[in-house]
């Protein structure tokens, strides 16, 4: 599915932008829409999910306008949002059950038959009938991921998933949702940067409201390329002449040593030297330099 966002922008009551003129095109596939906290991914992903309204713009899902035609959206949306609310002392199987029916599926066998395999795909086949409230992170955030499969949804939008599950739940989820379809169009909003390298072959930064970059992580990666450089400092007083003089694009203890990474055309100096370029780099210095302006 095709998702075109023309021009979207919406201001709260309490007079925050939370989007000002935001347009993305959104093809089939994974699509990663990376941006601190405060960005405006929840307010757009609620959008586009037929959640809230904007002030101004379209949004184009395939021939359908999800602002106007919400309930067309619905029958081919399926969303994981960032607070899942409340976990029922329900069990998984009776919940999804229960969520198929409000979603439509009303044959009783293509129900159960749906239930099941989603349980399985998820990997909760085997603590299916546990109540959801006794589920750990990583089990909620695989069952979110099974409610939003209901029903073959050709849209799945996943609001920071990966947010609080420690490692090995974050990778069986982003094993999860790599083996959702490519046909079906998938939008992953996060802070991390790795969810994005990991899973999305496009990608978008998402800064105060504003669209700042778009494309491949590749593209993104080569307009550095050769410019990132790294340095380990002596001390506290070296890090902060090297952050008074040079764009410093990140900074990282390891083992005890500040390691700073800096955005240059050419050598800074000695002691610096010139790195492969990470997603990280491009995300950092395009928030950085957008805050600034
Ligand atoms: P993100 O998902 O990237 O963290 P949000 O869309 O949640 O960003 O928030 C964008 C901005 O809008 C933030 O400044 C946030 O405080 C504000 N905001 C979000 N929801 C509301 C709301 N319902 N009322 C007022 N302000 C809001």
């Amino acid at each position: 599915m095709a998702l075109t966002i023309t021009d979207l922008s919406k201001t709260y009551p309490n007079g925050v932008r939370a989007l000002k003129n935001v347009s993305l095109n959104v093809g089939s596939g994974m699509f990663g829409l990376l941006g601190p906290n405060g960005a405006g991914k929840s307010s757009l992903m609620r959008t586009v999910a037929t959640l809230q309204d904007a002030d101004a713009g379209t949004i184009q899902l395939d021939g359908i306008d999800v602002l106007k035609d919400k309930d067309e959206v619905r029958k081919v949306l399926g969303y994981l949002p960032q607070e899942f609310g409340v976990y029922p002392k329900m069990s998984a199987i009776d919940m999804l059950t229960h969520l198929a029916v409000l979603k439509g599926v009303t044959g009783a066998g293509e129900r159960k038959a749906m239930v099941e395999a989603l349980l399985q795909q998820t990997n909760l086949w085997d603590v299916r009938k546990k109540a959801l409230s006794t589920y750990s992170g990583g089990m909620k955030q695989r069952f979110g991921i099974a409610q939003a499969l209901l029903a073959n949804p050709r849209l799945i939008i996943v609001d920071e998933p990966t947010a609080g599950l420690d490692p090995a739940e974050r990778n069986r989820f982003l094993n999860l949702l790599s083996s959702i379809g490519r046909d079906v169009t998938v939008i992953l909003s996060t802070h991390i940067v790795d969810d994005v390298l990991e899973l999305c072959p496009r990608m978008a930064i998402i800064a105060q409201g504003e669209v700042l970059l778009e494309g491949s992580p590749n593209d993104c990666l080569t307009t550095l390329q050769g410019q990132i450089w790294s340095h380990v400092v002596s001390g506290e007083e070296e890090l902060r002449t090297i952050e008074a003089e040079l764009e410093v694009v990140s900074s990282h203890l390891v083992a005890g040593q500040h390691e700073v990474r800096v955005f240059s055309p050419t050598n800074p100096g000695a002691g610096f030297n010139s790195v492969p370029t990470e997603l990280e780099d491009v995300y950092f210095l395009t928030v950085a330099r957008h805050a600034v302006n």
